[in-house]
């Protein structure tokens, strides 16, 4: 069987000359040779600001970019019918469709209502800050532009456990909505800031069956509209996990598929916060490793005053490698993005092989690093280059990375790991070298199927052949602040 490798196909100032869904298209058949078998695809439905969404601002989940509602008929990546056109000929090059879903909230309601809310302490949301009070939010979706279409499910706010605007007033606050499901917030796996549902616009309410419902059949309808083969949960540690087990369950059954689960349960600091989540949720989710992305990041500002030896600790893909997602960096990320921590160039290379030519883990490779990206945002020019290297680490990871990994992380600055190959992948084994300091040598053992057997630098930054000894070992080396992988030289 192949390694699995996704790339999350966007970043969040998309902005060439094709729309997403039209370039996707033209890009399958390139993406299946590069070795690539999953696409996560941005939110595919109509965010508030129409056009000009990058979607995670959710206005009406079932405008695939079809009805004319907030002044675009498509969205930023383009209209329903590309949007099918794109999904079909993935499939067709026998890659994997992954859908972006939002259900923690809702943004550009239709309609006003007045609400019984009250407010809350925007750094601990348990405690109120005002008595019961009446305010005018825009808590009403009746997606008039649909006209009931695919459903005729109105929202109000009933369905919502919070707001963050009052109309009238013109006041910006955390409001908590006063309801038949209670006055407070809902019991979620984030407890930072005393209650984490809350996060922004109109914060969706599980706890009313009629909401959940809805979801339900909305994840059908999309399904049964897209031929999906996955789903990516946007935000899930401000959401009900009953609800999430809930959904995924029905989603498995109702639709016979077993679908590829990740979410985003976004935390830098606790591993043992992402095992929680595992737990509770029954490991029905992958999750994307939000720890190794900032081990990298803390590596990449370090240099060689980082130690090496303690790049994987305390992250999901040592302590749970079958349900790590592994990536480098994301939308979020990325340069002038509120969760900014972009990994320098230098250690791309080393992130990349960390993710790709290792075991652990499903690793997703993000957009720019392919093909780049030029922006602007506040005033900030914006240049990312792709990463030279990544073609020729893909491939590694599709045809040599299999088999027992043996590993070397026995230096500060340098440490290394070789996959001894298997028997269904030709000429498969491999040896990677890295180092963050000086340039390194190492012996490392790849097994004695190899005795006498050549070994070179596939990214060519060596230039030795290294014999594999009598023993199964051999002597390998990278250059200062670099890595070098290690194949089999094929004549
Ligand atoms: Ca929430």
């Amino acid at each position: 069987m192949q390694n699995q490798t996704l790339i999350q196909y966007f970043h969040w100032y998309y902005n060439e000359s094709a729309n997403l869904w039209t370039k996707a298209k033209q890009e399958a058949a390139n993406l299946a040779t590069m070795g690539i078998t999953g696409v996560w695809f941005p939110p595919a439905y109509k965010g508030s600001n129409g056009g000009y969404s990058i979607g995670y601002d959710t206005y009406d989940l079932f405008d695939l970019g079809e009805f004319d509602q907030k002044n675009s008929i498509a969205t930023k990546y383009g209209n329903k019918e590309e949007y099918l056109s794109a999904i079909n000929e993935l499939h067709k090059n026998g890659l994997n469709v992954i859908a972006d879903t939002i259900f923690n909230h809702k943004a550009g309601g239709d309609e006003l209502e007045k609400i019984k809310v009250k407010k809350v302490n925007e750094d601990n949301r348990n405690e109120f800050i005002s008595e019961e009070m009446e305010i005018e939010a825009w808590t009403k979706f009746t997606f008039a532009g649909r006209a009931g279409a695919h459903s005729d499910f109105i929202w109000d706010h009933r369905c919502f456990s919070g707001v963050d605007y009052a109309e009238d007033m013109k006041e910006s606050a955390i409001y908590a909505i006063q309801n038949e499901y209670g006055e407070g917030w809902e019991e979620v796996p984030s407890s930072e800031l005393g209650n984490y549902d809350y996060l922004m616009f109109d914060d969706i309410d599980f706890r009313n069956q009629a909401v959940r419902e809805e979801l339900k059949r909305w994840g059908k309808w999309y399904h049964e509209t897209c031929n999906l083969d996955g789903f990516r949960l946007d935000a899930v540690k401000h959401i009900s996990p009953e609800f999430i087990v809930e959904w995924i369950d029905f989603m498995k059954a109702e639709c016979g598929k077993d679908f590829f689960i990740v979410a985003e349960n976004w935390n830098i600091e606790s591993v043992e916060e992402l095992e929680k989540y595992i737990e509770i949720t029954g490991g029905r989710t992958q999750l994307f490793d939000s720890l190794l992305h900032h081990n990298f990041y803390l590596a990449s500002k370090a240099g060689k005053e980082y130690d090496l030896n303690c790049i994987f600790e305390n992250t999901l893909a040592h302590r749970n490698p079958l349900l790590a997602v592994t990536f480098v960096d994301n939308h979020d990320s990325q340069p002038m993005q509120a969760l900014e921590s972009f990994i320098e160039f230098w250690f791309r290379p080393l992130a990349y092989s960390m993710i790709l030519l290792r075991e652990a883990g499903i690793p997703c490779v993000f957009y720019t690093d392919v093909y780049g990206a030029e922006y602007e945002d506040d005033g900030h020019k914006v240049e990312l280059i792709g990463l030279a290297e990544l073609p020729q680490l893909l491939k590694v990871r599709e045809d040599l990375s299999y088999g027992e990994q043996r590993d070397y992380l026995d230096h500060n600055n340098c440490i290394g790991w070789t996959r001894a190959g298997d028997e269904e992948h030709p000429n498969s084994g491999v040896a990677v070298l890295m180092s963050n300091g000086d340039e390194g040598f190492k012996k490392m053992e790849i097994g004695k199927h190899f005795t006498g057997k050549i070994f070179i630098d596939i990214l060519g930054k060596r230039n030795e052949e290294v014999i594999i000894d009598d023993e199964g070992w051999g002597e390998f080396f990278c250059e200062a602040g670099s890595v070098s992988v290690w194949v089999l030289k094929v004549d």
